[in-house]
């Protein structure tokens, strides 16, 4: 299979859009044909350096898209679903998943640069290519282990849904799961950028009072 995607070969260098062979899914991996993926500030710390990566990498990893195959054992989603990615993938069978907390889940250890297997399912003239928090949103279409795509509902916009996965969980998680904003507190969000914007309006609707934003522009 063929895809078309932005490869990051070195630090500070722009990416290089090239055409790209996708390997069959393996065991409970999936393969999607991504529809839209944000651009999200850890895509540019990747290309600047600031978070060491193995390279080649397809970056990308705020995506949705639509299911075109399944390989062997896949039961959590099916060909034709419309997903989101998830970039730090729930197994929901160990300690953590089961205890309430997905995202210390065991899968979250291994490299996720990697299918589950520790291979990629990208090529270039034979070479692998590493795939960005096992997402790799910045190519046409994927190989994603299967914790990795969530289903979604088929009316909702792709290029809206997709920043579910990453700037709207951002902003709005900690709103929801850490700090548990309680009706009527009061809420002051550092930075009105992707992420902030998401905290604002995830403050709004647990009942916030005054919620401030704070930003230099
Ligand atoms: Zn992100
Ligand atoms: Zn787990």
């Amino acid at each position: 299979m063929r895809a078309t995607a932005a490869v990051l070969y070195e630090v500070k260098k722009p990416v290089v859009v090239e055409d790209v062979e996708v390997l069959e899914p393996g065991p409970h991996e999936v393969f999607v044909r991504w529809a839209a993926n944000g651009v999200c500030h850890s895509d540019l710390h990747v290309v600047t350096g600031d978070y060491p990566h193995p390279m080649p990498v397809i970056l990308g990893h705020e995506a949705a898209g639509v299911v075109e195959k399944i390989g062997p054992g896949v039961e959590t989603v099916a060909v034709g679903d419309h997903v989101c990615s998830s970039y730090i993938p729930s197994c929901g069978r160990c300690s953590y998943c089961i205890g309430g907390l997905p995202t210390m889940c065991a899968l979250r250890d291994r490299p996720r640069w990697f299918m589950h297997d520790g291979t990629s399912r990208f090529r270039r003239n034979g070479q692998p290519l590493h795939h960005f928090l096992q997402v790799a949103g910045y190519a046409t279409h994927a190989v994603l282990p299967e914790p990795s795509v969530i289903p979604i509902r088929a009316d909702a916009p792709l290029d809206v849904v997709c920043l579910v996965s990453c700037g709207v969980l951002a902003g709005a998680g900690p709103v929801f799961n850490r700090a548990k904003v309680p009706p009527g507190a009061s809420v002051a969000v550092w930075g009105a950028g992707g992420v902030g914007l998401n905290t604002i309006q995830a403050a709004r609707l647990v009942g916030a009072g005054k919620v401030i934003a704070v930003d230099v522009v």
